[in-house]
């Protein structure tokens, strides 16, 4: 009989008090308006598991993923009813399963607004589109009798540039999407995305839809010194070695020891989301000390460099320096890829 097989040697450490802080935060920005949570590509990376279940602690009570895929998942941890699927359905079966689940579909075209009927119908959102040009129902649509049919609960749209305070394309937006609200029966409204929120409250409406910050992230300087790092990438020093002045360290040498060194492996790597971009850039924190990265980034593993933490040594856990707007600066990925690309290894 094989024993239990203990955790990896990395590991997602994951400040469920800072996730549901983050949520009150945003929920008192979003004054008269609700805060909701966006938790598709499993919660941005972090693990609808663990973050559900304390965003709904916190408060949170409306939850948007992309794919109906992903709320068969998130349903494992809410009630259906709390629960809508941005993407909407794209064919006659998963229309059927949202009505069956009780999941509620965001319709984005008059094709979803039939499929929704066909399935049975009742409760839904509607996604206007007011400039994104990407998925949404056309405003030229608004007045469309598949439309009017519909038992519409949260009337969205969704910004291009909230980050982006001075851009004019927000009022423009948030002039449309007053404009179907005056087309359309709804019971609530929907505009803002985290930046969104820090428009104010004409951007407000009934419920916003925060993603990026709940889980850390920062994307306008109004939320700065509000919102709370969430998530830390952390692996075990699997080896630490002596190195001579002049070798090379990881594929291709891109490091070279300026004088003799002692430095440390981690087996984390691009494979698990910490990307090439942090070859020779990023940095480790163990021990209060920072460790740079040596060399190129490989698939599995991470080189450091252990010359200001003497005392670290194998076995030793050490956390990837990811406050998520420095990180992004740092490595030139976005927050939201910072997030979105942590990977499966991680015991979480
Ligand atoms: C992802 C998403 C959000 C959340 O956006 P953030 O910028 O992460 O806060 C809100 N609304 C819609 C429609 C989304 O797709």
């Amino acid at each position: 009989m094989p024993t239990e097989l203990p955790g990896p040697a990395l590991r997602l450490s994951i400040d469920r008090d800072a996730l549901a802080a983050n949520w009150r935060v945003l929920n008192r920005l979003s004054g008269n308006a609700r805060a909701g949570a966006a938790i598709k590509a499993d919660a941005y990376g972090v693990g609808v598991g663990a973050c559900v279940p304390a965003l709904w602690d916190a408060g949170c009570r409306d939850f948007f993923v992309a794919h109906a895929a992903e709320a068969d998942a998130a349903l494992e941890h809410l009630p259906a009813g709390n629960l809508a699927v941005l993407h909407g359905p794209q064919s006659p079966s998963e229309a059927r399963w949202m009505y069956r689940a009780g999941v509620r579909p965001v319709i984005n075209s008059l094709r979803q607004a039939r499929l929704w009927a066909d399935a049975g119908g009742g409760s839904c959102d509607l996604m206007v589109d007011t400039g994104i040009n990407r998925i949404g129902l056309a405003m030229e649509e608004l007045g469309d009798p598949q439309i009017a049919m519909l038992e519409v609960d949260v009337l969205h749209s969704h910004l291009i540039a909230a980050e982006e305070q001075d851009n004019s394309v927000n009022q423009l937006q948030r002039h449309r999407w007053q404009d179907a609200r005056q087309a359309i029966a709804h019971r609530r409204a929907a505009l803002a995305n985290s930046a969104g929120i820090a428009l104010g409250p004409a951007f407000h409406g009934d419920l916003t839809r925060p993603g990026l910050a709940l889980y850390g992230g920062i994307p306008c300087a109004s939320l700065a010194g509000e919102i709370r790092q969430v998530v830390r990438p952390e692996a075990q020093l699997m080896q630490v070695r002596e190195i001579e002045a002049g070798e090379g360290v990881g594929y291709n040498s891109t490091f070279v020891a300026p004088t003799a060194m002692r430095i440390g492996v981690l087996g984390i790597g691009y494979a698990d989301g910490y990307l090439r971009s942090w070859s020779g850039k990023g940095a480790f924190l163990g021990g209060g000390r920072r460790l740079p990265v040596l060399g190129r980034v490989s698939m599995d593993m991470t080189v450091v460099d252990l010359g200001d933490a003497p005392e670290l040594g194998e076995g030793d856990w050490v956390a990837a320096d990811y406050a998520l707007p420095e990180a992004a600066t740092v490595s030139g990925l976005s927050q939201y890829e910072l997030l979105t690309s942590l990977g499966q290894r991680f015991a979480r």
